[in-house]
C-alpha cells in the first residue's frame, strides 16, 4: 500500500484499489483493524448475511474484498470456514478423512476453550466437578467448580466469566451434551454474540491445549481435594 492508496473520510481508513481490467474507476474498501469488526464481517458474508449462503473461500474472499480489506484476511477465511459448523456438517458428509485444520487466536480472550474436568469427590458444599476455560492466546485458565455435568451448571460458570472478562469472541468445546444445547445456545451463545465451535470426534487435538491444562489441573485439584474432604 503507498501514500496514493489511502483516503480518510469520517475517522475511517479506506483502501482505494487501482481499476481492474476491462474496469475504469477505482474502487474504495474499508479497512478493518478490530478482530471483533472482522468476525463481524466474515459471519454476516460467508454466513448469516443476506449474501451469505456459506460459500468456499474464494467466494467468500472475493465478497469480502468487495467491501473490506485487512492484512490477513486470507488465512482468516479459510480458518472461519475450517470452523464453519454448517460447512463442516457438509464436510462430513462428502469425505471422512477430513485434513487436520489447526485453530489460531490473535489476541486475548478472543477464543476460549472449554472442558469438564471430574467427577471428584463430591465436596461439603456438593460440588463434583470443574468447568475449566482456557485462553487459547494468553494460556490464562478460568476454574469453576460446578455441581453436576449439566447445561445449567455450564452455564452459570460461563455466566460468571463473561461478567469478569466480557464474551468470548468464540469458545471451543467437545461435543458433549452439557455443551451442545438449546440453553446455552440461547442465552449464551447467541444472547452474547459468541460463535460456538465444536471438536470433532475424529481430531480431539483441535482442543488439544485445554485437554492438556486440564490434565495438570486434575493432579492440583485431586490434592486439593483431599485437603478440603
Ligand atoms: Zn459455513
Amino acid at each position: 500500500m503507498t501514500a496514493h492508496d489511502r483516503s480518510y473520510c469520517n475517522d475511517t481508513l479506506y483502501y482505494v484499489k487501482a481499476p481492474g481490467k476491462n474496469q475504469t474507476t477505482t474502487k474504495k474498501v474499508k479497512v478493518l483493524f478490530s478482530r471483533e469488526e472482522i468476525e463481524r464481517v466474515l459471519n454476516d458474508i460467508h454466513g448469516n448475511g443476506t449474501t451469505g449462503g456459506h460459500m468456499g473461500e474464494k467466494r467468500t474472499q472475493a465478497n469480502i474484498a468487495e467491501r473490506f480489506y485487512w492484512r490477513t484476511i486470507t488465512e482468516d477465511v479459510k480458518e472461519f470456514i475450517a470452523t464453519c459448523p454448517q460447512c463442516q456438517k457438509v464436510e462430513k458428509i462428502k469425505t471422512m478423512v477430513p485434513e487436520l485444520k489447526p485453530i489460531y487466536a490473535k489476541q486475548p480472550w478472543e477464543l476460549v476453550g472449554i472442558d469438564l474436568i471430574g467427577p471428584f469427590k463430591e465436596t461439603s458444599m456438593g460440588f463434583k466437578y470443574v468447568l475449566s476455560g482456557t485462553c487459547l492466546f494468553s494460556k490464562w485458565v478460568e476454574a469453576e467448580p460446578i455441581k453436576a455435568k449439566s447445561a445449567e451448571c455450564v452455564y452459570q460458570g460461563l455466566v460468571k466469566w463473561i461478567h469478569r472478562w466480557g464474551a468470548p469472541l468464540k469458545i471451543l468445546s467437545d461435543q458433549g451434551k452439557e455443551f451442545n444445547n438449546k440453553m446455552l445456545n440461547d442465552l449464551i451463545f447467541k444472547k452474547f454474540g459468541i460463535r460456538h465451535l465444536v471438536t470433532a470426534a475424529y481430531h480431539p487435538q483441535t482442543n488439544g491445549q485445554d485437554e492438556r491444562t486440564n490434565g495438570t489441573l486434575k493432579r492440583h485439584l485431586s490434592k486439593v481435594n483431599i485437603v478440603y474432604n
